[in-house]
């Protein structure tokens, strides 16, 4: 599995599935998102280990989401455990990528067999590489490590992060890549946001939300894939402030690992109401056609102050005519090619990087 098909899959409702296994992390990136550390309580302990995998298991061939990322923190902390949801997500026709930060690089020394047997039972791994990520990790370990899997037959790419399309740093890394590696890894290049510890990095100038909106009062698209947050809430939304926040507002909410399972997580986000507004109208819409006020903290505080009860819109969407606007919607995204989705929801000059070599 390509970097380019994940990404077209990505305005799909319950076409993918977020699975973030721990919070923790032993590097140590200043721009981190998650905040990660290796003191974070947010770590799965036999019950949640357990959990994770009965929900994997309720994937049937007719039920699952066609691809499964793993991430964290840093998931090959746990590499038994991503091989055993691996192979339980693939047993039911789903493809599973890893993202890692390749903390066990960072002597020089081999991969470890354990982390070397969970990476190749992957369909895509993906490592990241950044100015504050090289710090803790040599670019030369991260190219290392990336050719000995692309020589075991798994599909690599990269994800890095600016501090936007002028960082020189991304033209300077993008272009070490690409004499290094051809067309052969796919990179998907973002910006920092100011969340976790990369708060405070940034000028207040900088909207948290900036990358998510496709343009004013746009629909939003990163309410397709379910997101398993460490500690076993599953949330609508992939955005930091909504797998962190707690209580999850109300539409954001889809469940918890201790009672749900696959098919009714994908139940609710497709045939929520409220869900399916955000995706096909989005936020800033909504709430102007409910009457409410703007709410501060841009697009996504819009999102998450929505009023809980529902409005004439949400009846609406209830039916046979918002789930048809909601596949609609997905199609039309899909049809515009996963660059065109970077475009809005990445670094816009990068994005072609997707598919390096491809016609844009
Ligand atoms: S908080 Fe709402 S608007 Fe923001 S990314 Fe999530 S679903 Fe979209």
């Amino acid at each position: 599995m390509e970097l380019s098909e994940i990404v077209d899959l990505r305005p799909e409702p319950a076409a993918g599935l977020l699975v973030a296994l721990t919070r923790r992390c032993p590097l140590a990136c200043a721009h981190c998102s998650t905040a990660s550390s290796m003191d974070s309580p947010d770590h799965p302990d036999g019950t949640r280990r357990t959990q994770l995998l009965r929900f994997v298991r309720s994937f049937t061939p007719a039920q699952r989401p066609e691809a499964v990322l793993l991430t964290g923190g840093e998931p090959l902390l746990l590499p038994g455990l991503a091989h055993e949801l691996t192979r339980a997500a693939q047993a039911a026709g789903s493809r599973v990528a890893l993202l890692s930060g390749l903390f066990f690089a960072r002597d020089g020394g081999p991969v470890p067999a354990t982390i070397l047997r969970a990476i190749t039972a992957l369909d895509h791994f993906s490592a990241s590489l950044d100015a504050p990520h090289e710090r803790e990790v040599p670019r030369a370990a991260v190219f290392r490590v990336l050719a000995q899997v692309l020589d075991a037959g798994v599909p690599v790419s990269l994800h890095l992060t600016g501090t936007g399309p002028e960082d020189p740093y991304l033209a300077e890394a993008t272009d070490a890549v690409l004499r290094e590696f051809g067309a052969r890894v796919p990179m998907l290049v973002n910006e920092v946001r100011p969340v976790g510890r990369a708060t405070g990095l940034l000028p207040t100038a900088v909207g948290p939300d900036r990358a998510f909106a496709p343009g004013p009062g746009g629909p939003c698209a990163m309410a397709a894939w379910p997101v398993i947050a460490p500690d076993g809430t599953v949330v609508a939304c992939c955005n930091q402030r909504a797998v962190d926040r707690r209580p999850v507002p109300p539409h954001l909410r889809l469940g918890h690992l201790a009672e749900d399972d696959w098919p009714t997580v994908r139940r609710r986000t497709l045939d929520s109401p409220r869900l399916r507004l955000i995706r096909t109208l989005g936020p800033d819409r909504l709430r102007a056609r409910h009457g409410t006020e703007p709410a501060p903290g841009g697009y996504c505080g819009g999102c998450h102050a929505l009023p809980d009860r529902p409005g004439a819109d949400d009846l609406a969407a209830a039916g046979p005519a918002g789930r048809l606007l909601d596949q609609l919607t997905a199609a039309r995204r899909r049809a515009e090619g996963p660059a065109a989705l970077l475009r809005h929801h990445g670094c816009a000059p990068y994005a072609h990087l997707v598919r390096p070599g491809a016609a844009t």
